[in-house]
């Protein structure tokens, strides 16, 4: 690291270990200390992500920084602070539970802050805006870890929240990574791609977080070089709260449990249709075959023909010549 960089990178250094010697030592941090333990964060967990609190006050981390002899133009820089019209710098971050992001290197280049109080008109998480070091689009929470125990575990888990992240970690799946929401870029997929193939989406259970998954899957798809997983939960749960619902082992069937993208998309197709009605029921199996015709191992393909030949009542027969069709039409 050279030039410009280095400060930008030791401010962020410097905001972890300050944020969280406030949570854990301060009187300041009680009032992070208790939603954190609301949350059910205990101290190995605080201690592995480096959770933090930023106390209320919007002056803490800008006098305890300028006081290590850190310059303002570098402060002004590191996203940490908002300028005043007068030019006086303020801290960003207030009266927020805070998750260092990292990069891929595991150097801390930007925070996201989980609002603690009641208040809805603040947003529930704030993220540090881009900077020379943070581009949100390239960073995945908890990625320099996760792809260390993606070897032994044989897979990564792709999460929405950084608190499902942190779920599934004391439930024992420690490659768990999330995206900052749920839109999965590109630049994502890359990375991950360096890591492993296979790869289970895992994100919230509600509708947003199923076409999410959706969507993921496409991206995924497209690429081709994928073994894709997918979780749905029950109930419009997200992972946190699944685990506190039903438990750790519970999860852990879920995620064994995972569809493969066809059976996924399958499983959508059969809601949005009535079969009880014949038309709705050739709309629905001609949709499913055209699914089916974009497998490419002819194993798997068979499968999906036989599986929904039985639930739809009809031949294996005729599923196949529609197949054969509907492949033709495809080169
Ligand atoms: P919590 O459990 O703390 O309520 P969550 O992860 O379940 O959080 P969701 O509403 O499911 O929250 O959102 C998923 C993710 O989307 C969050 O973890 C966060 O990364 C991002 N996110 C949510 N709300 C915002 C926001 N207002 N601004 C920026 N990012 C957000
Ligand atoms: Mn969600
Ligand atoms: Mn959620
Ligand atoms: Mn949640």
């Amino acid at each position: 690291v050279s030039g410009k960089l280095s400060p930008l990178l030791k401010i962020q250094q410097e905001a972890v270990d300050f944020y969280h010697r406030v949570l854990l030592t301060t009187k300041a941090g009680e009032r992070g200390m208790q939603y954190a333990q609301k949350r059910e964060l205990n101290n190995d967990i605080l201690e592995h992500f480096k959770i933090g609190y930023a106390p209320k006050e919007d002056n803490v981390l800008i006098t305890y920084l300028r006081g290590k002899g850190y310059q303002d133009d570098d402060l002004a820089e590191s996203g940490l602070f908002v300028q005043a019209k007068d030019g006086r710098l303020f801290d960003r971050f207030r009266d927020r539970l805070m998750f260092p992001l990292d990069n891929e290197h595991g150097r801390t280049i930007g925070f996201s802050g989980r609002r603690i109080s009641n208040d809805k008109s603040e947003a529930k998480y704030m993220n540090s805006p881009e900077t020379p070091i943070f581009t949100k689009s390239k960073v995945l929470f908890h990625f320099a870890e996760a792809r260390k125990a993606a070897r032994s575990e044989g897979h990564l888990v792709l999460y929405e929240g950084y608190m499902d992240v942190i779920a599934a970690y004391k439930a024992g799946i420690k490659a768990g990574i999330a995206s900052m929401g749920t839109s999965l870029t590109d630049d994502q997929v890359y990375m991950l791609r360096r890591i492993t193939p296979n790869i289970i989406v895992n994100y919230d259970g509600d509708d947003p977080g199923v076409h999410a998954e959706e969507r993921a899957a496409r991206m995924f798809n497209k690429d081709g070089n994928f073994n894709l997983g997918i979780v749905v939960l029950p109930e419009n749960l997200d992972p946190d709260e699944y685990v506190k619902k039903y438990g750790t082992k519970k999860y852990q069937e879920e995620v064994s449990g995972a569809l493969t993208p066809t059976d996924f998309f399958l499983k959508r197709l059969a809601q949005k249709y009535n079969l009880d009605n014949d038309r709705e029921k050739i709309t629905y199996l001609a949709e499913a075959i055209k699914e089916i015709s974009q497998v490419r191992n002819p194993v798997e393909q068979d499968m999906y023909v036989e599986r929904l030949a039985r639930s739809a009542g009809v031949s294996i027969d005729s599923l196949k010549a529609n197949l054969a069709r509907e492949r033709r039409r495809n080169n």
